[in-house]
């Protein structure tokens, strides 16, 4: 059973619904329409024998000279018997009339030799006060012909109704079902080609299965977007250790086949060991970005003095950059919240340091701390080089840099603000810039007090 399509299975269902249905239908018509035709044929029987009663009892004649005696009227046979049970007027063409011994006044249905009929008789008193019986007969076989005919004129009826609704059904379910098909072919293709650019685009359409579809082609724009993402991640990361190690290499060739004494072969271990934090920065970076993409960094929330957490990162970043540009402070004094103290130093320190990095000379950055009744709002802005309005929405993409001359000697990986994107995110808050380019940028984090 489970090898017969879907289509077939649906059309076999309704077409034998659809018969069942139009035969029990024909089969109670036809036994209502015998009802009537019984009852229709009882009463002109009746009528037909009562209707000789007044000739019978009429004085002006013998019985067996009553003039227009019609034996066989309206389908019926009617015959006169004596009490002895012997004909004396009329023909009745059936053997068994004889030997029936039918009730007086009521229809009796008889069979005979494989015909239905109906007997009815009447007893009635006539001159010398004899008693005679009309009998009457009529046959229901001879009207039920009729019904025969009906009967195998709509059985055949039925049956070309029911397979040209069948052909049709079947042809109707086939093209409903079409978009199925083209589902599972996409679904096929793309796990033989492992090409994720295919997608089954049924155009527009309401029902159930164009909704499937079109759920179908988005997960695979998501997949597709993934595995780019997953794809441009792996060769950025490449890239970016190919860098220190071509560094190293050369630096180790040239001490090896040039340094002539101890101080030229140090500058060359100095650049090494450059070259090597950055790597171990950049390791250290992707094995936190793997870990949060697995999302298996713990999460540790409790209730923090947010005031006091950005006055340490704002004083130790004040030190680590003895640039010359101010930062100046204004954090409203014991602002909590429930947070991942490790995770929330980790997002102050990204901004403030790329509010240093990418900062003017004799500028100024200013960090402020507010709340409300829900959330609390930390702002970190410069007056830097800003980020130009086309570039605004890379900046939180991983590995980008939108002036790499300016970052590549220092330990900047285009890492740092897709990990405050995700921080805010865990916390169920929000990150947003605005920024002009050359006028400067300004960060704000927005995060529930309550997670
Ligand atoms: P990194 O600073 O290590 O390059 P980030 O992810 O922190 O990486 O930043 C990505 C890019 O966004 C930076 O390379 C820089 O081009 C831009 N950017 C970030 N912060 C600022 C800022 N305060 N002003 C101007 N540009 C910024």
């Amino acid at each position: 059973m489970n090898k017969i399509s879907v289509k077939i299975k649906i059309t076999l269902w309704y077409t034998i619904i659809m018969l069942v249905i139009s035969i029990t239908a024909l089969f109670v018509m036809l036994s209502v329409s015998r009802e009537i035709l019984i009852k229709e044929s009882s009463t002109r029987l009746a009528e037909s024998v009562n209707r000789m009663i007044p000739m019978i009892n009429d004085p002006r004649h013998n019985i067996e000279d009553i003039p227009n005696f019609r034996f066989f009227n309206d389908g019926v046979h009617t015959a006169i018997y004596n009490d002895d049970g012997k004909l004396i007027k009329g023909f009745i063409p059936f053997e068994f009339i004889e030997n029936v011994n039918p009730t007086n006044d009521t229809v009796q249905e008889i069979k005979y030799n494989g015909e239905e009929f109906l007997v009815y008789m009447h007893e009635t008193m006539a001159k010398g006060n004899r008693p005679y019986q009309i009998r009457g007969v009529i046959s229901i076989s001879d009207e039920g012909l009729m019904l025969e005919s009906v009967k195998k004129i709509n059985l055949i009826m039925i049956f070309i109704f029911v397979a040209a609704a069948a052909l049709g059904g079947y042809l109707i379910t086939k093209n409903a079902l079409k978009p199925v098909s083209k589902i599972s072919d996409t679904a096929k293709n793309i796990s033989k080609s492992k090409d994720l650019s295919q997608r089954i685009s049924l155009g527009k359409g309401n029902d159930e299965l164009h909704s499937l579809a079109n759920t179908f082609d988005e997960m695979l724009d998501k997949l597709e977007d993934t595995l780019e993402k997953e794809k441009q991640f792996t060769s950025d990361a490449s890239h970016e250790l190919r860098t220190p190690i071509a560094v190293i290499t050369s630096e180790c060739e040239y001490a090896l086949e040039y340094a002539s004494s101890l101080d030229e072969a140090k500058e060359s271990i100095l650049s090494i060991k450059r070259q090597t934090d950055r790597m171990a920065k950049l390791v250290s970076e992707l094995l936190t970005i793997a870990r949060m993409d697995r999302k298996s960094i713990p999460l540790n929330f409790e209730k923090i003095n947010f005031s006091e957490l950005l006055k340490a990162v704002c004083d130790e970043q004040a030190e680590i950059h003895e640039d010359n540009i101010k930062l100046t402070r204004c954090i409203e004094p014991d602002v909590y919240a429930m947070a991942d103290s490790a995770l929330i130093i980790r997002l102050l320190v990204n901004l403030i340091d790329n509010a240093y990095n990418y900062g003017k000379d004799n500028g100024e950055i200013t960090v402020s701390l507010s709340q409300n009744t829900e959330n609390i709002i930390c702002v970190v802005s410069d007056d830097g080089i800003g980020i130009a309005e086309e570039n605004i929405n890379k900046i939180w993409e991983r590995f980008y840099r939108a002036d790499k001359s300016r970052t590549d000697n220092g330990g900047s990986m285009g890492l740092g603000l897709s990990m405050v994107k995700w921080i805010a995110q865990c916390h169920n808050g929000n990150i947003s810039v605005e920024s002009k380019l050359g006028v400067g940028s300004t960060f704000t984090l927005v995060l529930p007090k309550k997670i």
